[in-house]
């Protein structure tokens, strides 16, 4: 990737580029408490390495600790190459200039022992604004899912308790919780609403045992007129926190106070979770949030762009949701990383562009057959079983086919030699290389050779 320029520039534009793809893969708390804090100090390309500072040994320790492989993945996505990440602390530097530090957005307490702890500053609508029903792409997928959350924000209390969302990961179950926040405040801005998700809630209930304040926490938390509890999968044995959430979810629910729950299961099928809890889980309304379909992925799409102000053509907003099925905020991101691409490359969003950016994304994934690919598609073209292609069966039946199949893996996969030969039943090194060989004759001098490759490509290639 061409990085010459004004250096300084280049450095903002990856690190707000690499904010934004972190924005939408952590939770909105973790992102604005520990990301917005952080400041890049370089990125050496030659080196791949990439240094952030952090304000203090804690959140340096936290990060390097929990959320590490997060950055590194979206300096990758940025980027398009994997990258050292070297996190340091500001105190690390020794003596440093008070007027140049940015005032971080939490609060540091050193505790007698040296240790620093952070406190979140929670407000008491923790509400992302951007999460509305307004912004909300209704699909078939999620229509039962989005009429019930609409129902709910309208009447708190007085429909479903609770309401329970499900869905696989970045289908919109955050999106929704929100919404029904978002919304239910408007309608009614004097009602208590609290977003929070099973980690807070699992923190802030740690916190209260430590600090003796169990009283404010339970204070807190039974006169919400509407919990949005989100992720609740994640309190998973954690029994203390359950018993807790138990005890207001008891409280809230006879009081006829609003639930809402998501999470990535039906309600009983969530493991780890006690039997009373499931089952209260199941008192109201389930509803869940499929994958959305081609038009719908499309419709998303064009709101993103719409939102962000980006200008893209049809063609590749297509290009875009044929090629990402299952998963809102991958399709998001494929649109964000197409749009970190042109500026990097200081080009205008065209069709080749997209198809270079989108290479990367799925070339890992999707578009790398392993060797068990290759056989099945060889086996399938042949009529023969792909266990016969490791026999130790001689028969040219059986030993063409073996032939064109290490040749494709050598070609295909990312395997050695040696490792395709153990796939194909133990054989060593030689007998790949000489299979390579006589498919690469072959196919220079017979064209029913070419013609069979270029079939058993073309469908491996497509799945
Ligand atoms: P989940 O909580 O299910 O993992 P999120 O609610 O965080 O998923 O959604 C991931 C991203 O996709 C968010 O940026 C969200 O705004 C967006 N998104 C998901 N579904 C839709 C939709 N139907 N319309 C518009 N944006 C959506
Ligand atoms: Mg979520």
């Amino acid at each position: 990737m061409d990085l010459s320029g004004n250096w300084s520039e280049e450095n903002k534009d990856i690190w707000d580029l690499t904010k934004k793809i972190l924005k939408q893969d952590l939770e909105s708390q973790i992102f604005s408490t520990y990301i917005g804090c952080l400041e890049l100090v370089n990125v050496d390309i030659a080196c791949k390495t990439i240094s952030i500072k952090a304000p203090s040994s804690f959140v340096c320790k936290l990060l390097t600790s929990q959320y590490k492989n997060k950055l590194s993945d979206a300096f990758e996505k940025t980027l398009g190459a994997p990258v050292d990440l070297n996190i340091f602390a500001e105190e690390a530097l020794g003596a440093v200039d008070e007027a140049k530090i940015k005032k971080p957005r939490y609060v540091v307490v050193k505790r007698p022992n040296q240790t620093n702890s952070v406190k979140l500053k929670t407000k008491p609508v923790s509400l992302n604004h951007k999460y509305t029903f307004d912004t909300f792409v209704v699909g078939n997928n999620s229509q039962f899912g989005h009429a019930a959350a609409v129902q709910i924000a309208e009447n708190p209390g007085k429909s479903y308790n609770p309401l329970f969302l499900y869905g696989g990961v970045g289908l919109g179950k955050t999106h929704l919780l929100h919404s029904i926040g978002n919304y239910a405040l408007e309608k009614n801005p004097g009602i208590n609403v609290h977003y929070v998700s099973s980690e807070v809630f699992t923190n802030e209930l740690i916190d209260s045992l430590r600090t003796s304040k169990m009283s404010q926490f339970k204070e807190k938390y039974r006169k919400i007129d509407l919990l949005l509890i989100d992720d609740i999968q994640f309190l998973a044995r954690k029994e203390r926190t359950q018993e807790e959430f138990f005890h207001t979810f008891n409280s809230l629910y006879s009081s006829k106070r609003q639930i809402v729950i998501t999470s990535d299961t039906m309600p009983l099928e969530i493991p780890g979770i006690a039997e009373r809890l499931k089952t209260r889980f199941a008192w109201g309304l389930t509803a869940d949030l499929q994958a959305p379909d081609f038009e719908t992925r499309v419709a998303i799409l064009k709101r993103k762009a719409f939102e962000e102000e980006i200008k893209i053509d049809d063609k590749i907003i297509h290009l875009i949701a044929d090629c990402i099925s299952s998963n809102v905020r991958e399709l998001e991101g494929a649109l964000t990383r197409i749009v970190v691409l042109s500026k990097l490359r200081k080009t205008c969003i065209s069709l080749e562009l997209a198809r270079d950016s989108l290479r990367e994304i799925l070339r890992p994934k999707q578009l790398t057959p392993t060797v068990r690919d290759v056989t099945c598609a060889v086996s399938d073209h042949f009529g023969v079983r792909p266990t016969d292609l490791s026999s130790k069966r001689r028969t040219r039946k059986i030993s063409f086919p073996r032939q064109i199949a290490m040749y494709l893996c050598r070609k295909h996969t990312t395997c050695s030699y040696s490792d395709i030969g153990a796939d194909f039943g133990g054989r060593d090194h030689s007998s790949v290389i000489h299979a390579a060989r006589v498919v690469s004759k072959k196919l220079k001098e017979d064209d029913n050779v070419a013609n069979i490759l270029n079939k058993i490509e073309r469908d491996l290639l497509s799945q």
